[in-house]
């Protein structure tokens, strides 16, 4: 893997790059913001009457690489305040930046590329960059979009222009051959075209329909994870979909989500939506009076909360506003944690396991711990925050994932541990996570009587292990690009048989098949054999199944008698494969997950 604070100043310096070439063919511009992306970079521009398209990339490119051949050095230059503003006068958005500096009482720091007197391109910045241009590897210009200046549409549009940019041609290579494997596999296509799931401009954007295809994926997928968490102790729970605007009060959640959540007014009372589940959660806990042997209380659900999400940022499944979530919720004693964190681990390993996600070095996970310097930001006790770090790494270590520490990314309630999954064509989700919470019991007044007959806070630990379900069968549909395994597929097989006196065997094996929960369909002999095999493919059914005379004709033989079908050997063609294969029923059946 590369080092990622070298990726960081490497996407930085192109970003500074691009726009000295920018100004170097249109000098007149001036600039917005200009930071790095995970893949690249981007500059706002204020083009005046200019225009620029991807028509001029390959001239913008022709300067950069100008500018990377000539390798000026890259030097960091603090100046006052007053002198920058002498330096920046002509450009309202950096003199804008500056005197924001200015009201702070810091310095402004510039970064400069080649001789310090006379720089050939002056930028400010707070870096870090490169050493040089020649550094800056191998780059491409993307795209080009509107952008308002700071995100506000009262503000002018400014043209943004994005980049990429590598260690190496071959990593660009890679990068470049992904994104259009990725433009191929893009599930708002497949989504689509598979009929998995639709919009309605009637019902709203960011509020995904699911098809009856659709709707197998997410009951599979629940049933799944339903499962996994039952194994660990999990019990189901089932809570309303709104509550007074006094559970979020006390549970500090009304602050975030009074803006980006719903109101709702009944005929006297208003409601919410809920944004989060545990909160309610808690109050299936607070229930009953808990002992030291209660703990700990597994509750599990699949349910959706609501968010706002402003019309932009929503994108097919990856952002909804209606949000299904895998949501589960621990309460136990502190000497507990470390047993529900294994199992949390080991219900995430056998999910993503299933999935096909589970490769060695294709996951990882980031521990999010205190900073040290500033203990009095996080709540809670500091000994229990101590073992609880702890736990999460050991459990971390123990597991064999591959741990990134991030000091400081802990959420002021607790820590967390967020794990990171490779799909098929490389790229990297955060998908699960497992968070520690010290602060919602406190707020619920939550408790134990322990051993010694007085009462104690219980640990909260909240888990996800889908994420949310939207968004990971967005992922999904891409990491399989729409040809589901079998256990998976809306439809697992087409049952074909090869000439219409094969047709009522062929419906009494679909038959056969649906009494055993398999979700079949019966294609005639209306189209010739080869082109249902093709239309079968096409469609990524995993299973094309033919019968003809050897497979049926034992049975044609003696048409009166029952057939025993679990007995039967099908010829089978599985999705991708150019061959067709032999199988007994109950070998198929097993591989439909029936
Ligand atoms: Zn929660």
């Amino acid at each position: 893997m590369s080092n990622p604070d070298l990726e960081l100043r490497r996407r930085h310096s192109a970003s500074h790059i691009m726009t000295a070439a920018v100004k170097m063919l249109f000098p007149e511009i001036k600039l917005g913001v200009g930071p790095w992306t995970d893949t690249g970079f981007y500059q706002d521009f204020d083009l005046g009457e200019q225009k620029i398209s991807d028509a001029d990339f390959k001239e913008i490119e022709k300067k950069m690489r100008w500018i990377t051949n000539k390798d000026f050095p890259i030097t960091k230059k603090m100046v006052s305040a007053a002198h920058a503003k002498t330096l920046f006068a002509h450009d309202p958005y950096k003199t804008e930046l500056i005197e924001e500096i200015e009201k702070r009482g810091e310095e402004v720091s510039l970064y400069l590329f080649g001789d310090l007197e006379k720089p050939f391109y002056t930028d400010l910045c707070a870096g870090p960059h490169l050493e040089s241009t020649g550094q800056l590897g191998a780059f491409q210009l993307v795209k080009t979009a509107g952008a308002y200046w700071r995100g506000d549409e009262k503000n002018a549009m400014l043209t943004r222009i994005y980049g990429v940019a590598f260690e190496s041609p071959e990593a660009l290579d890679h990068y470049k051959k992904m994104m259009e494997e990725a433009e191929k596999r893009d599930h708002r296509k497949l989504g689509k075209e598979l009929n998995l799931f639709t919009f309605s401009d009637l019902v709203g954007p960011g509020l995904p329909l699911f098809t009856p295809k659709g709707t197998v994926i997410r009951e599979e997928l629940s049933a799944l994870l339903w499962k996994l968490n039952k194994k660990y102790g999990y019990q189901k729970v089932d809570i309303p979909h709104l509550a007074k605007p006094d559970l979020y009060k006390v549970s500090g959640h009304w602050d975030k989500y009074k803006d980006d959540g719903f109101l709702v007014t009944g005929r006297e009372k208003q409601y919410m939506l809920k944004p989060m589940n545990c909160p309610h959660h808690t109050q299936i806990y607070a229930s009953e009076a808990r002992s030291y042997r209660d703990l700990p209380q597994r509750y599990f659900e699949v349910t959706k909360v609501y968010r706002d999400e402003q019309s932009g940022e929503i994108l097919g499944l990856s952002r909804v506003i209606s949000i299904t979530q895998d949501d589960g919720h621990v309460f136990c004693r502190a000497d507990q944690i470390e047993e529900e964190i294994a199992n949390i681990v080991g219900i995430i390993k056998d999910f993503y396991r299933e999935m096909g996600m589970l490769e060695e070095g294709k996951y990882h996970a980031r521990l999010s711990v205190r900073d040290p310097k500033t203990p009095e930001k996080y709540l809670g006790d500091h000994k229990i925050w101590d073992t609880a770090e702890a736990t999460l790494e050991e459990m971390g270590k123990k597991h064999g994932l591959h741990l990134e520490r991030g000091e400081g990314e802990a959420a002021f309630y607790g820590p967390k541990l967020d794990f990171m999954f490779q799909d098929a064509i490389g790229r990297t989700w955060q998908l699960a996570t497992i968070q520690l919470d010290f602060v919602q019991p406190e707020r619920f007044q939550l408790e134990f009587t322990n051993k010694d007959g007085q009462k104690e806070r219980p640990v909260m630990i909240h888990r996800a292990i889908s994420g949310s379900l939207e968004r990971f069968i967005g992922i999904l549909i891409e990491h399989y690009a729409g040809a589901f395994p079998a256990w998976l597929a809306p439809v697992q097989a087409h049952i074909l048989p090869v000439n219409e006196i094969h047709e009522p065997i062929a419906k009494a094996f679909l038959e056969y098949l649906q009494e055993k929960d398999a979700r079949v369909e019966l294609y005639d002999s209306s189209d010739s054999l080869g082109k249902r095999i093709r239309n079968c493919q096409k469609a990524k059914v995993p299973y094309a199944v033919i019968l003809g005379d050897n497979e049926v004709g034992a049975y044609n033989n003696t048409p009166d008698a029952p057939i025993d079908f679990s007995k039967m050997t099908i010829t089978v063609r599985k999705y991708g494969e150019e061959k067709d294969e032999k199988m007994g029923v109950e070998e198929f059946l097993k591989g439909l997950g029936r």
